[in-house]
C-alpha cells in the first residue's frame, strides 16, 4: 500500500500566474488521502514493527485522518478504533470509517482533551493497541512528509501549504533544509491565532529561516467558511478543473491569490501548490455552496 505512489507535478492553468504548479497528492488515494497518507506511511511502519495491530486514534466527526487511518488499517489487515470528538453523529466520514471497519467512540469533548488518559483508561490491557495522536502528528508523519521535497525534479522560489497542526508543514521544512534548497516555504494556518503553528513546527525542525507564516487566511477559524471562500472555490474549480476543500486547500489557494494580487509573490515566481487532498471534506458542506 505505501509502495506505490501516483503524485505528479502539473502546471495550473490561472491567468494570474506564470509559473504556479501543484504535487497533486490527492491522486495518491481517495480514502487515504494527500498527507494523510504521507503521515501514516512510518506510523504504521513502526506499528508493524512493535508487533502492534490495533491502531487507535482520534479525531473531529469529519476527520480525513480518520477515514485514512480505518482505511489503512483494514487493507493491512490491522483493526482499528477511533474516539470521535462529540455527542453520536452519523455522516458521510463515519460510514466511510466503519465501512473500514473502524470502531467508534463518541466522546464529550472535556474528556476528548486528554488523549492519553483515554488510551490508557481504555487499551491498557490491550498489548496490541498503538497510539496515533489526533492528525497523526509524530516525528513519523514529519519524514514521511519531508519525502515530497524528494520527489521534486525542479527548484521553486515557494512552496505553499495547508496547516492544522503543522505536521506537514513541518516536513516540508524539513525537506528544503536537508536539501540545501533557498526555497520559502509559506504555510496558511486554517485555525485563528494561527501564530502557534510557528512552535509546533520548531519542535521539530530547529532552522526556521526559511518559514514564512500567512496567518490571515484562516477565513473565521477551522472549518469555518465565508461566501467569499465558497465563490472562490467555485470559480477556482470551474477555471482550473482542480477540486479543492473548503476546510484546507482552498484557503491555501485564496492566499496565494491575495498574495500574487498584493505583490508578495510575483506572475514569475516560480510556485509549487502542496494538494494534500482531504476532497471528501466537501460533501460535509454540500448545503453551502
Ligand atoms: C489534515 C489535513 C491538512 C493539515 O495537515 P497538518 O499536518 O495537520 O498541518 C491539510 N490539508 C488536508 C487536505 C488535510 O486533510
Amino acid at each position: 500500500m505505501f509502495e506505490k505512489l501516483y503524485s505528479p507535478v502539473e502546471k495550473l492553468k490561472l491567468a494570474a500566474f506564470n509559473k504556479l504548479f501543484v504535487k497533486r497528492d490527492d491522486l495518491i488515494d481517495p480514502y487515504i488521502s494527500g498527507n494523510k497518507w504521507r503521515k501514516l506511511k512510518y506510523i504504521l511502519a513502526k506499528a508493524e514493527a512493535e508487533n502492534k495491530n490495533h491502531l487507535v486514534t482520534f479525531g473531529g466527526t469529519y476527520s480525513n485522518h480518520l477515514v485514512a487511518t480505518a482505511a489503512a488499517a483494514s487493507r493491512s489487515g490491522l483493526k482499528s478504533t477511533a474516539f470521535v470528538r462529540g455527542e453520536k453523529v452519523k455522516n458521510e466520514m463515519l460510514l466511510l470509517c466503519e465501512l473500514f471497519g473502524m470502531y467508534l467512540i463518541f466522546t464529550d469533548r472535556e474528556s476528548y482533551k486528554d488523549k492519553p488518559a483515554l488510551f490508557e483508561k481504555y487499551f491498557k490491557s490491550d498489548v496490541s493497541a498503538y497510539f496515533i495522536d489526533e492528525g497523526g502528528a509524530s516525528t513519523e508523519a514529519v519524514i514521511g512528509c519531508s519525502e515530497i521535497i524528494d520527489e521534486l525534479n525542479d527548484v521553486y522560489d515557494h512552496i505553499f501549504c495547508a496547516a492544522g497542526t503543522g505536521t506537514t508543514a513541518a516536513g516540508l521544512l524539513d525537506g528544503i533544509v536537508k536539501n540545501n534548497l533557498k526555497t520559502k516555504l509559506h504555510v496558511v494556518p486554517v485555525l485563528k491565532n494561527g501564530i502557534f503553528i510557528k512552535e509546533e513546527i520548531s519542535k521539530y525542525i530547529p532552522k526556521i529561516e526559511n518559514l514564512v507564516l500567512h496567518t490571515d487566511y484562516h477565513f473565521g477559524g477551522y472549518a469555518k467558511t465565508t461566501p467569499e471562500l465558497f465563490k472562490f472555490i467555485k470559480d477556482f474549480t470551474a477555471n482550473t478543473g482542480l477540486l479543492i476543500d473548503p476546510v484546507y486547500t482552498a484557503k491555501m489557494f485564496y492566499a496565494i491569490t491575495d498574495l500574487q494580487l498584493k505583490k508578495v509573490i510575483k506572475s514569475d515566481d516560480k510556485i509549487l501548490a502542496i494538494h494534500t487532498g482531504g476532497l471528501l471534506g466537501i460533501f460535509g458542506m454540500k448545503d453551502k455552496f
